[in-house]
């Protein structure tokens, strides 16, 4: 692939970028970053009923959470503007009038409920419903009669009879539609407007698009759209079709499988890095195990390993990414994905300890709030267990442990030390008296970490209370 690829991401902004979308969009960009291409973004917002500024404005934002960036698009611009679909109303009337001039459009009077009557007929005749062709034997004077009424014609495609038309998808390999099959379409609307799948293939065109890689649904419109940009002398671009993605239940993925917008993954602490490693490997097959990186993962990216069969969503591999992302945080980084759980009333320097402690326990920020407390607030009260465990090691034990916390400046190994000397304690007898007197828990972060975050006197306190 050379470095005139162009890919796009088309999103009709009609509600909130989920993760099949989001796929979508991170295929598209890794085509064009691992060729040095070019990544269009274009908002096809022609639904004016559904389509919302606050939608549109919610896309931009939730692509570049997940970090991916484009050289054109409605936020900046770009040679073939306009990127909104809405304000291309013009680009599309002079498309609209190279049809004309071809001859292969003609205007198209039926109504909604003819048409209707029409596909009901065909099904109870046992036929694929399609245009049956009513408005294209209409003669000169019979048009003009009927405009003479006041009727606004629809502009509908001549499909040519007897074609074959193929193409090779990068996903499924060399296909082919019959054009017998496939009825006179609607390229203009009655209300002037662009057809959604007319828009959607002569804005591409225009834009120099190369490579669309758009889901599986959108297949069955592809030869219209192939007509289209031939009678119109544009190039058809490569079009690749993703399989779709499934919830675990082998539904295409929706709402009811749970939290699957990119907001909604934000908020709940999911890092951009472990979305983009999880969506790369679902229904893109790779050698690659491990976290990559947004340039690695473009020289990894291969639409030759795009798979056929429907991707399905698995939480807990999305999980074992996330938890892989959080590993890989830096200090600074930890800190910023932590804020909203961390006390603004402590030191610097604690906070800092505290982040480096907990980090490897943990995979959401929540999951952080209890050791907040913990470390942060009063020293834990012990449950009944904990206590006897506490009780068992006796006063010796933490009047050691407290003198050496003290001396020691509460690092971990004096006290160890301490305690081993005088009660002849070894590993788990030192360990776990200690876990449980400073922390309430049996398990948690490590032991050494923690105190560095713990202030002296409360390491202190909290071993000196049993002594
Ligand atoms: N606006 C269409 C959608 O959101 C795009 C279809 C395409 O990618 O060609 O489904």
């Amino acid at each position: 692939m050379s470095a005139s690829v162009v890919t796009r991401f088309a999103p009709s902004p009609t509600g909130e970028l989920h993760l099949g979308n989001a796929r979508t969009a991170l295929f598209n960009w890794l085509l064009a970053r691992r060729s040095g291409g070019r990544f269009v973004l274009r908002v096809e917002d022609t639904d004016a009923g559904r389509s919302t500024g606050d939608f549109v404005e919610a896309l931009l934002r939730d692509l570049r959470w997940l970090g991916l960036d484009w050289e054109e698009g409605p936020d900046r611009g770009g040679p073939s503007a306009p990127y909104r679909q809405s304000e291309r109303g013009a680009n599309h009337a002079a498309d609209f009038a190279a049809l004309e001039a071809a001859g292969v459009v003609y205007p198209c009077f039926c109504t909604p409920v003819e048409l209707e009557m029409a596909r009901r007929a065909q099904r109870a005749a046992g036929q694929a419903p399609r245009y049956a062709g009513t408005c294209r034997v209409l003669d000169a004077p019979a048009r003009a009669n009927r405009l003479a009424q006041g009727l606004r014609p629809s502009m509908r495609f001549r499909v040519p009879g007897g074609r074959h038309i193929g193409f090779t998808d990068l996903v499924h390999g060399p296909l082919e539609f019959l054009s017998d099959d496939i009825g006179d379409f609607v390229v203009r609307r009655a209300d002037g407007t662009a057809a959604f799948f007319f828009g959607n293939a002569v804005d591409d065109a225009a834009m120099g698009v190369t490579h669309v890689l758009r889901g599986e649904d959108d297949l069955a419109n592809t030869p219209r759209q192939m007509l289209e940009l031939e009678a119109l002398g544009r190039a058809t671009p490569s079009y690749g079709h993703l399989s779709l993605l499934l919830g675990a239940d082998g539904v295409p993925l929706s709402k009811r499988h749970g939290a699957t917008s990119l907001r909604e993954l934000r908020e709940q602490g999911y890092l951009p890095v472990a979305i983009r490693n999880y969506l790369f490997r679902l229904g893109h097959s790779t050698p690659e195990h491990g976290l990559l990186g947004p340039v690695a993962m473009a020289d990894a990216f291969d639409p030759a390993h795009l798979g056929r069969a429907p991707a399905r969503f698995d939480e807990a591999q999305l999980h074992a990414w996330q938890k892989a992302a959080v590993h890989r945080l830096s200090p600074e980084d930890a800190r910023r994905w932590l804020a909203q759980v961390l006390p603004g009333d402590v030191p610097e320097a604690a906070v800092a300890a505290f982040v480096e402690a907990v980090l490897p326990n943990v995979v959401f920020p929540e999951d952080a709030r209890p050791w907040v407390e913990t470390i942060f607030r009063a020293a834990p009260v012990l449950g009944a267990e904990e206590a006897r465990a506490v009780a068992e090691a006796g006063p010796h034990f933490f009047a050691a442990a407290a003198a050496a916390a003290e001396a020691g400046r509460g690092e971990l190994g004096a006290i160890v030390r301490a305690v081993r000397e005088t009660t002849g304690r070894k590993g788990a007898a030192v360990y776990g008296p200690l876990r449980l007197a400073l922390t309430g828990q049996t398990h948690g972060p490590k032991l050494a970490a923690l105190l560095r975050a713990l202030p002296v006197t409360e390491t202190v306190h909290r071993l000196g209370r049993f002594a």
